[in-house]
């Protein structure tokens, strides 16, 4: 008779912000927990390409410690390349996310959370009641998956679940640069991230960013993946404008990745007991490509959404659940800027009509409040 492996509550597979954050919640609830992820982490952590930008909200949420934070912001610069500036004010922080998710990653080991990393998905069957996940190193079980494995997720490919739309993907590339510190200060203030927006000279539907961390410089660079032919030329508009090449000189690249973000919500974000997290489901704000925090949130409320549905003895309602759930907490507003998104990039006047705006009111109360009516 071979020996069955240990059946656990949850397995989530990949350890950003959404299924580290869905495990530390799933802990405190009681729940048995797996987390596989397929990078090395080591001591340091793993490097994603992110500006790695929140708001201080969530430091202050998440305890995060200001040894660990690379910059505080104060401000954002809003460049339009038609010649307009706009300063938007709001503090909040810069970190590298090799250091921000170990640390959440480093939450789950002490509350007892099994961390395999180096340690991909490669296989997922359902059998009755329970899922069968492989990887090269072992094979484990779980009554329910969390797909937190980011916008081309491995694991509801193999569940063939429906993909992004096209229009719903963003491209982008992101520069680490090594930059002396005070060059950084006197060219771009000492708190302050630079955007950089322009239709027809630098985006069709996206921005460019230089976000200041210590001693480094991200570097990058976001358009919709169907308007772009040539990424690294399109990059290199952002490198050849002024205040970017003044701030990149004397700079050395130490890292130059292409990377996608998902601008629209999934078709299906749960079925039999598998839920989409984080940028695997696409919540990510249509408008700046904030994602950090629905990750967060959408882990969270997959974990209350299946305490909740056991409690009722309802897990026939889970999918419901947590899509009202997340409509309530953000996905209604993120899909009203998703098609705010459409209008407001339609030419140049308009966006910097909504710049306008966007440098006295939160995105959310722009959209709230309707006040783009004033603009179209
Ligand atoms: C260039 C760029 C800049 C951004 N800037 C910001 C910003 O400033 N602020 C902000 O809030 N958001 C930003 N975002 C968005 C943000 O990075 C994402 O929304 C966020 O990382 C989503 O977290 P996640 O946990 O869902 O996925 P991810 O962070 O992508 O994590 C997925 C994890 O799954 C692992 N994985 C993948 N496949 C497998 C597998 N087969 N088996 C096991 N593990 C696997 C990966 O290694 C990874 O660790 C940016 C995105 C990009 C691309």
């Amino acid at each position: 008779m071979t020996r069955q492996s240990k059946l656990y509550d949850l397995m989530i597979v990949g350890a950003g912000p959404g299924g580290a954050g869905a495990a530390i919640q799933a802990l405190e609830q009681g729940y048995s927990v797996i987390l596989l992820e397929k990078a090395k982490l080591g001591s340091e952590g793993r490097y994603k390409a992110c500006g790695g930008a929140m708001d201080w909200k969530l430091i202050e949420k998440l305890a995060y410690p200001e040894e660990k934070i690379e910059r505080i912001i104060e401000t954002l610069e809003l460049h339009h390349l038609d010649g307009e500036s706009y300063t938007k004010k709001g503090k909040g922080a810069v970190v590298w996310r090799s250091v921000f998710d170990k640390f959440l990653v480093d939450r789950v080991k002490d509350q007892g959370g099994a961390v395999k990393e180096n340690e991909p998905l490669v296989n997922l069957e359902k059998q009755g009641e329970e899922y069968k996940i492989s990887s090269p190193n072992g094979n484990y079980r779980a009554r329910y998956v969390l797909a937190a494995d980011g916008v081309t997720s491995p694991t509801l490919k193999q569940l063939k679940w429906p993909r992004f739309t096209k229009e719903d993907l963003i491209i982008t590339v992101t520069e680490e640069r090594k930059v002396a510190n005070q060059h950084m200060q006197e060219v771009l203030g000492d708190h302050a991230l630079h955007l950089f927006f322009g239709i027809k000279q630098l985006s069709h539907l996206g921005y460019g960013w230089l976000f200041p961390k210590n001693h480094t410089l991200t570097v990058g660079w976001g358009n919709q993946l169907i308007r772009v032919k040539n990424t690294a030329d399109q990059f290199t508009k952002l490198l050849k404008l002024p205040l970017v090449r003044e701030t990149l000189k004397k700079s050395t690249v130490e890292i130059y990745k292409a990377h996608l973000i998902p601008v629209g919500v999934r078709p299906q974000i749960w079925k039999e007991n598998v839920y989409a997290i984080g940028d695997a489901g696409g919540f990510v704000d249509p408008i700046s490509g904030k994602g950090i925090p629905y990750a967060i949130q959408s882990g969270q409320i997959a974990i209350n959404t299946i305490k909740t549905c056991e409690n009722k003895d309802r897990l026939d309602k889970q999918g419901r659940y947590f899509e009202e759930t997340l409509e309530k907490a953000f996905l209604q507003i993120l899909r009203k800027k998703r098609l705010a998104r459409d209008k407001i990039y339609q030419d140049d006047q308009t966006l910097r009509q909504f710049l306008t705006l966007w440098e006295k009111y939160r995105s959310s109360e722009i959209i709230r409040r309707d006040l783009l009516k004033r603009i179209y």
